[in-house]
C-alpha cells in the first residue's frame, strides 16, 4: 500500500468515526428511504491528483471505503429495478442506495465494475451508445488527455507551457468553458491536428467498446440502461428528435447486447434539461423508468419517470458530504437555493 492510500484510509476512519453517530441519529428520524448516487469516471488516488478535470472522477480508494461504510451502516446496495420495487411498496421499511455511472468510459470496465465485484455489490451503467459506436467525439476527454500528457500544447493561436497539475487544471477549465457549445467538435479536431493527436486512437483509449459491454451485460451484478445516442440535452429537441434519441439508444443496446433495456437516464438531468414532456417520452420509448440529476431521495410512491439522483464528484471525498445525500439534506438545500 502506498503512503497516499494509508493516509486516505486513516482520513476515512477518522471521518467515519465522526460521521457515524450523526448518521445513526438521522436514520431514526428519517426512516425508510432510497438514495440514488451517480458519477462518471474513477481513478486511483495517485492518478487522480494529476488529472486536469479531476472533479469528473471519483477517487477509487475513497469509493472503496465508502462501499464498506455503507454496508457497515446497514444500507442495501441495489439495482434501479430493485429500488423501483422498494419505492412501489408502501410497507418497505429499509434503506437502500443505488450507484449509477453515466456515459460509460473505459475505466468503468477496468476499475469501477471490478471494485463493485470485489464488494459483491450491483452497479447500473447508463450507456451513451455514440461512445461504443464511435459516433460521438469525446472532446472534453481528449482535451484533458492532451493537456495531461504534454508539456507544451497549441490551442488556437496560443502556445501553453504546462508543468504543474495546477496549470493543467486551470488550462482545462478555461479551454473547456471556451469550447463548450455547438462548435466543440470543431475546436477539438483543430486541437488534435495542431498537437499531433490521433483522434481515433484517443477515442478508444477512453471509450467503452461493445466487446467490453458484452462482457459486462453477462455479469449478474451489472444492470445496463440507456443514456441517449449523442448525449443530447433532451428538453432542447423537437418531440420527434427527442423520442428518437431515447428509442434509438434503447434499440441499439438491445440489438448489440441481446437484453431488454428497461431504464433510462437523461443527459445533464437538471430541471432545465428534462421536463414533464420528456418524462412522457421516456415511457413512450418503452422504458420502465427515467432518472434525472435532481437531488433528493426515493420515498414510497415515487414517480418512476422522474427519479431523483445525487451526483457525486471528485471534490466530494468525505463521508460527511456523502451523508448530505443519504439524509436528503443536499436535496433540501438545492431546493431552498433554487438549484434544481
Ligand atoms: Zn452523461
Amino acid at each position: 500500500m502506498t503512503l497516499a492510500v494509508l493516509a486516505a484510509a486513516k482520513a476515512m476512519m477518522t471521518t467515519g468515526a465522526l460521521v457515524l453517530p450523526f448518521a445513526r441519529a438521522a436514520d431514526r428520524l428519517l426512516g425508510p428511504r432510497g438514495c440514488l448516487l451517480t458519477f462518471h469516471r474513477a481513478a486511483v488516488s495517485a492518478a487522480w491528483e494529476q488529472l486536469p478535470n479531476r472533479d469528473f472522477y471519483l477517487d477509487l480508494d475513497f469509493l472503496d471505503g465508502f462501499l464498506s461504510y455503507l454496508v457497515a451502516a446497514g444500507w442495501d446496495v441495489v439495482t434501479i429495478g430493485e429500488a423501483l420495487d422498494r419505492a412501489a411498496r408502501r410497507d418497505h421499511d429499509g434503506r437502500y442506495v443505488n450507484f449509477s455511472i453515466d456515459d460509460c468510459y473505459r475505466d468503468t470496465f477496468e476499475l469501477v465494475v471490478p471494485l463493485f465485484r470485489r464488494h459483491n455489490l450491483p452497479i447500473t451503467l447508463y450507456v451513451t451508445t455514440g461512445i461504443p459506436d464511435a459516433t460521438l467525439p469525446l472532446w472534453s476527454v481528449g482535451l484533458e488527455d492532451g493537456l495531461l500528457h504534454s508539456e507544451r500544447v497549441q490551442v488556437g493561436n496560443e502556445t501553453l507551457a504546462l508543468t504543474t497539475p495546477e496549470q493543467r487544471r486551470a488550462a482545462y477549465a478555461r479551454i473547456a468553458a471556451a469550447w463548450d457549445g455547438p462548435e466543440a467538435d470543431k475546436h477539438y479536431a483543430a486541437f488534435c491536428a495542431a498537437n499531433g493527436i490521433d483522434g481515433d486512437a484517443m477515442h478508444w483509449k477512453h471509450a467503452m467498446s461493445w466487446e467490453m459491454l458484452d462482457e459486462l451485460a453477462r455479469d449478474p451484478l451489472v444492470e445496463i440502461g440507456a443514456h441517449t445516442v449523442s448525449h443530447a440535452r433532451i428538453s432542447a429537441l423537437s418531440p420527434e428528435a427527442a423520442l428518437d434519441e431515447l428509442a434509438q439508444s434503447r434499440r441499439r443496446l438491445n440489438e448489440r447486447l441481446g437484453i431488454d433495456i428497461k431504464h433510462f437516464a437523461f443527459p445533464y438531468g437538471r430541471a432545465a434539461d428534462c421536463g414533464a414532456r420528456d418524462f412522457l417520452l421516456a415511457r413512450q420509448a418503452g422504458f420502465s423508468s427515467a432518472a434525472t440529476t435532481r437531488k433528493g431521495l426515493l420515498r414510497p410512491g415515487q414517480d418512476p419517470f422522474s427519479l431523483p439522483r445525487n451526483t457525486i464528484n471528485g471534490a466530494h471525498r468525505s463521508l460527511a458530504a456523502m451523508e448530505m445525500h443519504l439524509t436528503g439534506l443536499s436535496g433540501t438545500a438545492a431546493r431552498v437555493v433554487g438549484r434544481v
